[in-house]
């Protein structure tokens, strides 16, 4: 595969994760766009807007980049409710930072460069807790989870929203067409980076389908899971809880 990153170690996955978005995190809007032909933005503000929060929350968003997700919680939360915003790449917070603050989101909002793998926050911090397109990228998706699960308030609810297994069967070829022939030459031609794109397109063949994933959420030790998905599955929306 493109890099050969189908047989990295581990270890030096997140080093290649790391330079990926490095590399796109100027083109972040882009990049998005590209990929989901816009839809994600319909996919962030159902994520959001089905979450359970109420004003006064405490909420992490991990992965959260650019700060799309913590953009749309901030509006639930409100003024008295704090979002912070955990991404292991310094490149993504600091726009995340530049794009909310320019926006006039200052107060309630924290920012941590942080490996959701191993979160620098005691057990039962947070209200909510959201991984919006991260979980594929982090390398020991089961320790992400795990994490997840310990920072959250008991009575909390997790989250993830993350790329899926398409369900309906004339649409795979088409969306395959997409992924490996149309998304990494718009990549070149946009953001003068195939690479990263044709990576982008495989780790979302690689990363667990929505049984999967439920399953791996249940071992974390959730309870009440469940998936739905949006897009025909393009996207899937797993939820958990802490009792
Ligand atoms: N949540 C944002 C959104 O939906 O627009 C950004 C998603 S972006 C595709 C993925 C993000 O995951 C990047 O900002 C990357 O730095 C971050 N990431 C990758 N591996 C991570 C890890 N192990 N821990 C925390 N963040 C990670």
């Amino acid at each position: 595969t493109h890099f050969g990153f189908r047989d990295v170690a581990a270890k030096d996955k997140q080093k290649l994760v790391g330079e990926v978005f490095t590399s796109v995190a100027g083109n972040y809007d882009l990049m998005n766009d590209l990929m989901s032909l816009g839809i994600h933005r319909v996919w962030k503000r159902y994520f959001v807007g089905t979450c359970q929060v109420k004003r006064g929350d405490r909420v992490l968003d991990l992965a959260g980049g650019t700060g799309d997700i913590a953009a749309l919680l901030k509006d639930r939360v409100g003024e008295s409710g704090e979002i912070v915003l955990g991404d292991i790449n310094a490149g993504m917070l600091s726009v995340g930072r530049d794009r909310l603050t320019n926006r006039g989101l200052v107060s309630g909002l924290d920012y941590v460069q942080c490996n959701a793998e191993a979160l620098p926050f005691p057990d039962n911090s947070f209200d909510l807790v959201t991984i919006a397109f991260g979980l594929r990228n982090v390398t020991d998706k089961q320790a992400g989870l795990r994490e997840m699960y310990r920072v959250l308030k008991v009575g909390g609810q997790a989250r993830v929203l993350e790329f899926s297994e398409v369900t309906v069967d004339w649409f795979k070829p088409v969306y395959d067409f997409h992924s490996f022939k149309i998304l990494p030459r718009l990549g070149q031609l946009f953001a003068k980076d195939a690479g990263s794109y044709q990576y982008l397109a495989e780790s979302i063949r690689k990363h667990p389908p929505q049984e999967a994933l439920k399953a791996m959420m249940d071992e974390a030790g959730f309870a009440r899971t469940s998936y739905k998905n949006l897009s025909a599955g393009i996207v899937a929306v797993h939820t958990g809880y802490k009792v």
